[in-house]
């Protein structure tokens, strides 16, 4: 028999996140690559889940969420993100930021309606999209400050579009949006009603005492916007697959139901688990973002010495760097050159844009203990990398 794949995967295969950990892993070395935030889970978040299992906290939990999860997360949205919300109507938790994201494209779009993302973007927003039978439209922004105009996001406006995604702060740039940016969206959205839907899952990983602006605050938006956050970064548990969406009554009823129909519900003792997290006091937030700051220097001044002039970001833990001057044909073939030579693992460029831009780029991600990221950092600025020739004529 053969085998029918679904026409909606044509062309879909799996990220370059994901393969460059598997090259990594084939020749044991330090992944820069995959954002995998290999750091310790605080103590009150591990022990608040060993405790929910075993007190055999280990069947569903209701669709939304555990309830007292909910309750510290409307706590947080208050006092952090200047949110005001219901905690039995206008929260879901999700599996992972990216559940909330899945949720909310398919309980709130329908196939061919236009989803606008901009450039460079987290690849997972695209290619969900796609699976879920929506059309995706671009607008690329441009480095070093990666600045959104009213003209720029007008532009980019079909007459079928009918959601934008904001990633603030930004995987892969590490930008974050600006209020006035944000105001200039609100405009743009207002004039041509559209839905839109953030991730914020690195709100807390920020740099230079900027502020982390929720999107929904801002003018209007709050009407028409689905915020999603998580705790996969704040507390270094990306494979808890814990998020959460924030929406309007309706939007989140709609959401719950597709998060019942596609996962039932998240991990049921992790939620338990992680409602401790939200009792950490701020020095914790401030020994992240300290310790962030910390990783951030000493990757993006080893690329600096190396020529590789990256774009230092505002906020996330990735950095884009060049390596057009190496001369590889694509920028996989530059990430699997720096692993053969140095054995450093980093994401190629393409991952994040469709276009030649990519083709120059490097991501790194410094979301590692401190001794592999210094120790990265020594082999970038060692590298002397192999001249690429260039192809010869007639042979
Ligand atoms: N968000 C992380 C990254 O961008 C991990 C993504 C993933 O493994 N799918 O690297």
């Amino acid at each position: 028999m053969s085998t029918r794949i679904a026409r909606r995967l044509e062309g879909l295969v799996q990220s370059d996140i994901r393969r460059m950990t598997r090259e990594c892993v084939r020749v044991g070395g330090l992944n820069l690559g995959q954002g995998i935030c290999d750091l310790p889970t605080p103590p009150p978040v591990a022990r608040g889940a060993i405790e929910a299992i075993e007190a055999r906290k280990a069947t569903y939990s209701l669709p939304e969420g555990v309830r007292e999860l909910r309750v510290a997360i409307a706590r947080k949205l208050a006092s952090q993100n200047g949110l005001d919300v219901d905690p039995d109507r206008e929260i879901a938790v999700t599996v992972g930021a990216s559940g909330a994201f899945t949720a909310a494209i398919h309980a709130l779009l329908d196939p061919g309606d236009g989803i606008l993302i901009l450039e460079p973007y987290y690849g997972y927003h695209l290619n969900a999209s796609i699976v879920a039978g929506l059309e995706p439209h671009y607008a690329e922004l441009t480095p070093p400050d990666f600045a959104v105009t009213e003209e720029l996001l007008r532009a980019a406006v079909r007459p079928n579009t009918r959601a934008v995604v904001v990633c603030t702060p930004s995987n892969p740039s590490g930008k974050m949006w600006t209020r006035a940016e944000l105001a200039a969206l609100a405009r743009v959205a207002r004039e041509h009603d559209l839905l839109v839907v953030t991730d914020e899952i690195y709100e807390d990983i920020r740099y230079d005492g900027r502020e982390h602006v929720s999107p929904a605050t801002v003018e209007d938006l709050g009407e028409r916007t689905v915020t999603i956050l998580g705790l996969s970064k704040t507390f270094s548990i990306t494979g808890w697959r814990l998020g959460y969406a924030v929406a309007s009554e309706e939007r989140i009823r709609a959401i719950t139901l597709v998060t019942d129909l596609f996962y039932v519900c998240a991990p049921t003792p992790l939620q338990h688990g992680v409602a401790a997290g939200f009792g950490m006091p701020a020095k914790f937030f401030d020994d992240l973002r300290a310790d962030y700051a910390r990783k951030r220097e000493v990757l993006c001044t080893a690329l600096d010495a190396a020529g590789m002039n990256p774009v230092w970001p505002e906020g996330a833990y990735y950095v884009l760097a060049d390596v057009g001057h190496l001369g590889h044909a694509t920028a996989r073939d530059a990430a699997l050159a720096l692993l053969a030579d140095t054995k450093v693992a980093a994401v190629p460029g393409s991952a994040f844009y469709r276009g030649a831009t990519g083709e120059r780029l490097l991501r790194f991600c410094y979301a590692m203990e401190d001794a592999v990221v210094d120790e990265a950092a020594r082999r970038l600025r060692a590298w002397r990398p192999t001249p690429v020739s260039a192809p010869s004529r007639g042979a």
